[in-house]
């Protein structure tokens, strides 16, 4: 199958702009209306690249309409969904700018923030991350499981990563290669960044509240980035069970010593059921959250391990001729694979 080009391929965008989006329908139009004008605003060519991370509503039709009419925007749609930090990889490995801007389709990161973020990598710095100084729309507990979150990742990791911060963020071209680089499975994009160094600056803005819909961060799915950022990140919950084991044992020694003293002074001492049992179920706890944490770590090299793809193409619009030479070999693969299934 012959497709024409749309684009001409010699003009590299000098920005790209990485939208995943999940169900946000509503949302759509009116971020097609905003990017667009702030597109005009930039000081060089710009794309938009919308991954459509297995969407159920008409998101789906929106974005592929919009990059057929508009050659500057871009359609990837993932064969199901993958989640957010894989939707926003998938968009990286297509990306061709060179800088590239990671954005939610909700507009809580207001568009015209990222002038100050050009102005930032301007001045030189490479990966340059919004800061969220305050978050309007969310509900209590979000920000407060959030700001716990950020709290004890800070202490369990060596790796630096900036409290409040989302994945809304400019990063240059060298930052991205470095991220294709890094083919691990659970991802934290985030904590990717940070581990990576770079020169990194920060730019402060107020969050706003979604423009249309709802979140479509889950509690589960909430929870499973903070595993993956802990875990990922961090090696501290190995170390806190070895330090468990080593606690309990040395009670265990300091138990045991007890009983040997009162059985040499009352030698009709009758051993008791119950403290044995206290001491076999708190044993037998202790094992368990051991070997669950262990099982943590080996889950992950198990997904590791099997070495598929991190996602699969289903089907593109304006993405045929432009990204051979971007694609990782792996994506490449699944592009075609995605191409031919159109
Ligand atoms: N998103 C996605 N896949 C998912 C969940 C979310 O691509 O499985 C997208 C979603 O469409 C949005 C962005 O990721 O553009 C952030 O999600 P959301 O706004 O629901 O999260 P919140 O801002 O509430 O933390
Ligand atoms: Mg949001």
């Amino acid at each position: 199958m012959i497709v024409p080009s749309r684009i001409t391929d010699s003009e590299t965008p000098r920005y790209s702009f990485v939208i995943p989006l999940f169900d946000e329908e509503l949302a759509l139009p009116i971020l097609f209306h905003r990017l667009g004008q702030l597109m005009e605003t930039l000081d060089g060519p710009a794309e938009v690249i919308l991954v459509d991370d297995g969407s159920r509503d008409r998101s789906g039709i929106l974005a592929a309409g919009k990059a057929k009419d508009d050659p500057r925007w871009r359609y990837l749609a993932l064969s199901r969904n993958f989640g957010h930090q894989i939707a926003i990889t998938a968009g990286m490995d297509v990306a061709r700018g060179e800088a590239v801007v990671v954005m939610d389709a909700d507009l809580q990161d207001p568009p015209e923030v990222v002038h100050d973020l050009v102005a930032k990598w301007r001045e030189g710095f490479e990966i340059v991350y919004a800061q969220r100084v305050s978050r309007a729309g969310e509900s209590r507990l979000k920000l407060w499981t959030a700001s716990l979150f950020y709290r004890l990742l800070a202490r369990l990791t060596r790796v630096e990563i900036p409290r409040n911060v989302g994945d809304f963020r400019l990063v240059d071209r060298k930052a991205v290669d470095a991220f294709k680089a890094m083919p691990e499975r659970d991802r934290f994009v985030r904590g990717m960044f940070g581990w990576m160094g770079f020169r990194q600056a920060a730019v402060p803005y107020h969050r706003l509240a979604r423009v249309a819909g709802e979140t479509k961060y889950s509690m589960r799915k909430m929870m499973r980035l903070a595993f993956d950022g802990i875990v990922g990140f961090s090696d501290a919950p190995l170390r806190l069970v070895l330090w468990l084991g080593l606690a309990v044992s040395a009670g265990a020694l300091g138990y045991g010593g007890w009983v040997v003293v009162l059985s040499l002074l009352d030698a009709t001492l009758v051993p008791g059921w119950a403290s044995l049992a206290v001491i076999l179920s708190f044993l037998s706890g202790i094992n368990l959250i051991t070997t669950g944490v262990v099982g943590l770590y080996v889950g992950r090299i198990h997904n590791e391990v099997k070495g598929r793809p991190l996602y699969v193409v289903g089907r593109t619009v304006n993405l045929d001729t432009a990204r051979r030479e971007a694609a990782t070999p792996v994506v490449e693969s699944a592009l075609r694979a995605g191409e031919a299934a159109r």
